[in-house]
């Protein structure tokens, strides 16, 4: 089970098209977990691809190292 990191959506733009943006999700746990102890966000549970043009999530990674690029600092 891999990642379709090169799908498209019916705009035909790809993850690394300017009208689509990562999302970075964060489990819920990691929020509560912010919002009681302060405590910064940890590493994004996924990161979702999500075109601006017609609202498609087209790609979504759980790859360690993905996650840790789009982490908030
Ligand atoms: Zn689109």
């Amino acid at each position: 089970m891999g990642d379709k990191l090169d799908a498209r959506c019916k705009c035909n733009n790809g993850i690394d098209s300017f009208w689509v943006s990562p999302e970075a999700h964060y489990p819920l746990w990691s929020f509560f977990a912010g919002l009681l102890l302060g405590v910064a966000p940890s590493l994004p549970d996924r990161i979702r691809w999500r075109c601006r043009t017609c609202g498609t999530v087209i790609a979504e990674s759980r790859d360690q190292a993905v996650r840790v690029q789009h982490q908030e600092m």
